[in-house]
Protein backbone atom coordinates (compact mmCIF):
# COMPACT_ATOMS: atom_id res chain seq x y z
CA UNK A 1 0.00 0.00 0.00
CA UNK A 2 0.89 3.45 -0.46
CA UNK A 3 3.08 5.70 2.19
CA UNK A 4 0.11 7.42 3.93
CA UNK A 5 -0.16 11.08 3.03
CA UNK A 6 0.25 13.58 5.03
CA UNK A 7 -2.07 16.51 6.22
CA UNK A 8 -1.80 19.25 4.09
CA UNK A 9 -0.27 22.43 6.27
CA UNK A 10 -4.05 24.03 5.39
CA UNK A 11 -5.64 20.92 7.78
CA UNK A 12 -4.01 22.11 11.09
CA UNK A 13 -5.87 23.57 13.59
CA UNK A 14 -5.79 25.32 16.72
CA UNK A 15 -6.30 23.43 20.16
CA UNK A 16 -9.45 24.76 21.98
CA UNK A 17 -8.93 26.39 25.13
CA UNK A 18 -10.14 29.33 27.08
CA UNK A 19 -13.09 30.70 29.28
CA UNK A 20 -15.91 30.47 26.76
CA UNK A 21 -14.41 26.86 25.77
CA UNK A 22 -14.23 25.89 29.48
CA UNK A 23 -17.84 27.08 29.63
CA UNK A 24 -19.41 24.99 26.99
CA UNK A 25 -17.89 21.94 27.96
CA UNK A 26 -19.26 22.05 31.49
CA UNK A 27 -22.58 23.50 30.54
CA UNK A 28 -22.46 20.35 27.94
CA UNK A 29 -21.25 18.10 30.58
CA UNK A 30 -23.74 18.93 33.90
CA UNK A 31 -26.96 18.33 31.34
CA UNK A 32 -25.58 14.64 29.58
CA UNK A 33 -26.02 16.32 26.60
CA UNK A 34 -23.83 14.98 23.19
CA UNK A 35 -22.60 16.70 20.81
CA UNK A 36 -21.27 16.27 17.47
CA UNK A 37 -17.89 18.43 17.24
CA UNK A 38 -16.98 15.65 20.17
CA UNK A 39 -18.29 12.49 18.15
CA UNK A 40 -17.34 13.42 14.61
CA UNK A 41 -13.59 15.11 16.32
CA UNK A 42 -14.29 18.18 14.60
CA UNK A 43 -11.43 20.66 13.64
CA UNK A 44 -13.44 23.58 14.59
CA UNK A 45 -13.89 22.97 18.49
CA UNK A 46 -11.49 25.43 19.09
CA UNK A 47 -12.85 28.54 17.08
CA UNK A 48 -16.65 27.38 17.57
CA UNK A 49 -16.68 26.46 21.55
CA UNK A 50 -14.72 29.52 21.65
CA UNK A 51 -17.62 31.62 19.85
CA UNK A 52 -19.88 29.70 22.47
CA UNK A 53 -21.22 27.07 19.62
CA UNK A 54 -22.28 23.75 19.38
CA UNK A 55 -24.08 21.25 18.15
CA UNK A 56 -25.99 18.86 20.03
CA UNK A 57 -27.36 15.87 19.05
CA UNK A 58 -30.23 14.36 20.34
CA UNK A 59 -31.71 10.86 20.61
CA UNK A 60 -28.76 9.43 22.20
CA UNK A 61 -25.50 8.53 21.11
CA UNK A 62 -25.42 5.28 19.28
CA UNK A 63 -27.18 4.97 16.18
CA UNK A 64 -28.32 2.16 14.02
CA UNK A 65 -26.27 2.64 10.66
CA UNK A 66 -22.53 2.08 10.52
CA UNK A 67 -21.54 4.97 7.62
CA UNK A 68 -18.20 4.56 7.07
CA UNK A 69 -16.60 7.88 7.68
CA UNK A 70 -18.94 8.70 11.15
CA UNK A 71 -17.34 8.35 14.85
CA UNK A 72 -21.00 7.67 16.34
CA UNK A 73 -21.29 4.38 17.84
CA UNK A 74 -23.17 1.81 16.33
CA UNK A 75 -25.37 -0.61 17.62
CA UNK A 76 -29.09 -1.07 19.86
CA UNK A 77 -29.62 2.50 20.76
CA UNK A 78 -30.37 3.39 23.93
CA UNK A 79 -34.04 4.15 25.60
CA UNK A 80 -35.99 7.17 24.29
CA UNK A 81 -34.86 9.96 26.83
CA UNK A 82 -37.86 12.25 26.92
CA UNK A 83 -36.02 14.35 29.09
CA UNK A 84 -33.75 15.13 26.65
CA UNK A 85 -35.60 17.94 25.26
CA UNK A 86 -35.65 20.15 28.24
CA UNK A 87 -31.86 19.50 28.81
CA UNK A 88 -31.17 20.94 25.45
CA UNK A 89 -33.51 23.91 25.33
CA UNK A 90 -32.39 24.62 28.92
CA UNK A 91 -28.55 24.34 28.49
CA UNK A 92 -28.99 26.43 25.06
CA UNK A 93 -31.07 29.33 26.91
CA UNK A 94 -27.70 29.10 29.69
CA UNK A 95 -24.88 29.20 27.23
CA UNK A 96 -27.06 32.24 25.37
CA UNK A 97 -26.86 30.29 22.02
CA UNK A 98 -27.55 32.97 19.34
CA UNK A 99 -28.07 30.23 16.50
CA UNK A 100 -28.41 26.68 17.50
CA UNK A 101 -27.24 23.58 15.40
CA UNK A 102 -29.18 20.29 16.59
CA UNK A 103 -28.79 17.13 14.82
CA UNK A 104 -29.23 13.41 15.76
CA UNK A 105 -28.57 9.68 15.20
CA UNK A 106 -30.54 7.23 13.28
CA UNK A 107 -33.15 5.87 14.80
CA UNK A 108 -34.43 3.81 12.23
CA UNK A 109 -36.06 1.13 15.22
CA UNK A 110 -38.53 3.70 15.83
CA UNK A 111 -42.01 4.06 14.24
CA UNK A 112 -41.62 8.06 14.04
CA UNK A 113 -37.98 7.93 13.69
CA UNK A 114 -37.64 9.78 17.06
CA UNK A 115 -39.38 13.17 15.08
CA UNK A 116 -41.85 13.73 18.07
CA UNK A 117 -38.19 14.03 20.48
CA UNK A 118 -37.22 16.65 17.40
CA UNK A 119 -40.47 18.19 17.45
CA UNK A 120 -40.45 18.75 21.41
CA UNK A 121 -36.40 19.55 21.20
CA UNK A 122 -37.03 22.60 18.31
CA UNK A 123 -40.87 23.72 20.63
CA UNK A 124 -38.96 23.66 23.80
CA UNK A 125 -35.51 25.64 22.55
CA UNK A 126 -37.94 28.57 20.99
CA UNK A 127 -40.19 28.83 24.34
CA UNK A 128 -37.14 29.19 26.49
CA UNK A 129 -34.96 31.44 24.09
CA UNK A 130 -37.37 33.11 21.71
CA UNK A 131 -34.90 34.98 20.00
CA UNK A 132 -32.53 32.26 19.11
CA UNK A 133 -32.53 30.70 15.53
CA UNK A 134 -32.13 27.01 14.83
CA UNK A 135 -30.70 24.63 12.38
CA UNK A 136 -32.15 21.32 12.49
CA UNK A 137 -29.91 18.58 10.90
CA UNK A 138 -31.92 15.59 10.53
CA UNK A 139 -31.69 12.07 9.94
CA UNK A 140 -33.24 9.89 6.56
CA UNK A 141 -36.19 9.31 7.43
CA UNK A 142 -36.19 6.39 5.57
CA UNK A 143 -39.25 7.65 3.64
CA UNK A 144 -41.97 7.79 6.39
CA UNK A 145 -43.05 11.56 5.22
CA UNK A 146 -45.17 11.84 7.98
CA UNK A 147 -42.10 11.77 10.13
CA UNK A 148 -40.56 14.42 8.35
CA UNK A 149 -43.43 16.41 8.65
CA UNK A 150 -43.64 16.86 12.44
CA UNK A 151 -39.85 16.77 12.52
CA UNK A 152 -39.90 19.70 10.59
CA UNK A 153 -42.78 21.13 11.83
CA UNK A 154 -41.24 22.98 15.32
CA UNK A 155 -40.26 26.64 13.90
CA UNK A 156 -36.71 25.76 13.21
CA UNK A 157 -35.54 28.40 10.81
CA UNK A 158 -32.98 25.92 8.83
CA UNK A 159 -33.88 21.97 7.84
CA UNK A 160 -30.63 20.41 7.03
CA UNK A 161 -29.96 16.64 5.29
CA UNK A 162 -27.07 16.12 4.31
CA UNK A 163 -26.07 13.66 0.95
CA UNK A 164 -22.65 13.38 2.53
CA UNK A 165 -21.41 12.00 -0.59
CA UNK A 166 -22.22 11.27 -4.25
CA UNK A 167 -24.46 8.53 -5.78
CA UNK A 168 -21.77 6.01 -6.95
CA UNK A 169 -20.10 6.22 -3.22
CA UNK A 170 -23.22 5.49 -1.58
CA UNK A 171 -22.64 1.71 -1.06
CA UNK A 172 -19.40 2.63 0.03
CA UNK A 173 -19.84 5.29 2.52
CA UNK A 174 -23.04 5.65 3.17
CA UNK A 175 -24.43 1.59 2.77
CA UNK A 176 -27.97 2.62 4.71
CA UNK A 177 -28.78 5.75 2.94
CA UNK A 178 -30.04 5.97 -0.72
CA UNK A 179 -29.16 8.99 -3.02
CA UNK A 180 -32.62 9.36 -4.63
CA UNK A 181 -34.56 9.38 -1.06
CA UNK A 182 -31.97 11.43 0.46
CA UNK A 183 -33.09 13.81 -2.64
CA UNK A 184 -36.98 13.63 -2.39
CA UNK A 185 -36.50 14.45 1.71
CA UNK A 186 -34.87 17.57 0.45
CA UNK A 187 -37.72 18.39 -1.94
CA UNK A 188 -40.42 17.33 -0.13
CA UNK A 189 -38.54 19.81 3.19
CA UNK A 190 -38.91 22.96 0.37
CA UNK A 191 -42.07 21.99 -0.85
CA UNK A 192 -43.01 22.50 3.01
CA UNK A 193 -42.01 26.28 2.85
CA UNK A 194 -38.82 25.08 4.55
CA UNK A 195 -35.29 26.86 4.02
CA UNK A 196 -32.73 23.52 2.66
CA UNK A 197 -29.46 23.30 3.29
CA UNK A 198 -26.88 20.04 2.45
CA UNK A 199 -23.43 18.92 3.06
CA UNK A 200 -21.41 16.90 0.62
CA UNK A 201 -17.53 15.40 2.08
CA UNK A 202 -15.35 15.36 -0.52
CA UNK A 203 -12.23 13.30 -0.70
CA UNK A 204 -13.65 9.97 -1.16
CA UNK A 205 -12.56 9.58 -4.50
CA UNK A 206 -15.43 11.49 -5.72
CA UNK A 207 -14.77 12.89 -9.75
CA UNK A 208 -15.52 15.91 -10.67
CA UNK A 209 -18.31 15.02 -12.92
CA UNK A 210 -19.81 13.69 -10.13
CA UNK A 211 -19.62 16.31 -8.09
CA UNK A 212 -21.46 18.56 -10.69
CA UNK A 213 -23.78 15.95 -11.32
CA UNK A 214 -24.95 15.87 -7.49
CA UNK A 215 -25.06 19.83 -7.61
CA UNK A 216 -27.29 19.90 -10.65
CA UNK A 217 -29.97 16.87 -8.63
CA UNK A 218 -29.70 19.17 -6.08
CA UNK A 219 -30.69 21.96 -6.83
CA UNK A 220 -33.43 20.39 -9.51
CA UNK A 221 -34.36 19.10 -5.38
CA UNK A 222 -34.89 22.27 -3.84
CA UNK A 223 -32.02 22.92 -2.18
CA UNK A 224 -30.71 26.10 -1.28
CA UNK A 225 -27.34 25.87 0.73
CA UNK A 226 -24.44 23.94 0.35
CA UNK A 227 -21.66 22.94 2.19
CA UNK A 228 -18.46 20.80 0.97
CA UNK A 229 -15.39 20.23 3.42
CA UNK A 230 -12.22 17.99 3.24
CA UNK A 231 -13.26 14.22 4.73
CA UNK A 232 -11.04 13.52 7.42
CA UNK A 233 -10.71 9.92 8.49
CA UNK A 234 -11.84 9.59 12.31
CA UNK A 235 -9.68 6.38 13.41
CA UNK A 236 -7.94 3.77 11.79
CA UNK A 237 -11.19 1.58 11.13
CA UNK A 238 -12.85 4.41 9.45
CA UNK A 239 -12.76 4.90 5.17
CA UNK A 240 -9.12 5.72 4.28
CA UNK A 241 -9.44 9.29 2.62
CA UNK A 242 -8.77 9.40 -1.08
CA UNK A 243 -7.24 12.73 -1.59
CA UNK A 244 -6.70 15.61 0.18
CA UNK A 245 -8.49 18.26 -1.87
CA UNK A 246 -6.87 21.54 -2.82
CA UNK A 247 -7.67 24.74 -1.51
CA UNK A 248 -8.21 26.18 -4.91
CA UNK A 249 -10.82 22.94 -6.11
CA UNK A 250 -12.81 23.87 -3.05
CA UNK A 251 -13.34 28.03 -4.54
CA UNK A 252 -13.79 26.09 -7.96
CA UNK A 253 -16.78 23.63 -6.70
CA UNK A 254 -18.31 26.77 -4.95
CA UNK A 255 -18.43 28.74 -8.09
CA UNK A 256 -19.81 25.82 -10.56
CA UNK A 257 -22.47 25.37 -7.59
CA UNK A 258 -23.57 29.02 -7.56
CA UNK A 259 -23.18 28.55 -11.80
CA UNK A 260 -25.85 25.94 -11.40
CA UNK A 261 -27.88 27.61 -9.63
CA UNK A 262 -27.78 27.10 -5.32
CA UNK A 263 -28.33 30.15 -3.62
CA UNK A 264 -25.15 29.73 -1.07
CA UNK A 265 -22.09 27.57 -0.98
CA UNK A 266 -20.02 27.07 2.11
CA UNK A 267 -16.33 25.71 0.78
CA UNK A 268 -13.54 24.82 2.19
CA UNK A 269 -10.96 22.04 4.12
CA UNK A 270 -12.21 23.02 7.13
CA UNK A 271 -15.68 23.45 6.35
CA UNK A 272 -18.26 21.43 8.21
CA UNK A 273 -22.05 21.31 7.87
CA UNK A 274 -22.78 23.39 10.91
CA UNK A 275 -19.54 25.71 10.54
CA UNK A 276 -20.37 29.45 9.96
CA UNK A 277 -24.28 28.26 10.44
CA UNK A 278 -25.53 31.01 11.75
CA UNK A 279 -24.48 32.89 8.47
CA UNK A 280 -27.15 30.97 6.45
CA UNK A 281 -30.33 31.75 8.40
CA UNK A 282 -30.32 34.59 6.76
CA UNK A 283 -28.69 34.57 3.24
CA UNK A 284 -31.09 35.49 0.35
CA UNK A 285 -32.51 32.68 -1.16
FE1 LIG B 1 -19.12 21.63 16.29
FE2 LIG B 1 -19.91 22.16 13.79
FE3 LIG B 1 -18.23 23.80 15.01
FE4 LIG B 1 -17.41 21.40 14.26
S1 LIG B 1 -18.07 23.07 12.88
S2 LIG B 1 -17.01 22.35 16.26
S3 LIG B 1 -19.26 20.16 14.59
S4 LIG B 1 -20.34 23.39 15.64
FE1 LIG C 1 -23.20 8.61 11.74
FE2 LIG C 1 -25.49 9.72 10.94
FE3 LIG C 1 -24.48 7.59 9.65
FE4 LIG C 1 -25.49 7.35 12.10
S1 LIG C 1 -26.61 7.90 10.23
S2 LIG C 1 -23.58 6.41 11.37
S3 LIG C 1 -24.88 9.28 13.05
S4 LIG C 1 -23.59 9.65 9.77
Amino acid sequence: APAKARKPDWLRVKLPVGPAYANVRRLVDEHKLHTICESGNCPNMGECWGAGTATFMILGNICTRSCSFCAVATGRPSELDLDEPRRVAEAIQLMGVKHAVLTSVNRDELKDRGASVWYETVVQTKQLSPTTTIETLIPDVKANWAALDTMIAGGQEVVSHNMETVGSLYRLVRPQGKYDRSLEQIQRTKQAGKRTKSGIMLGLGETKDEMYKAMDDLVAHGLDILTLGQYLQPTKRHIEVAEFIHPDLFAHYREEGLRRGLKYVESGPLVRSSYHAERHVNVPI
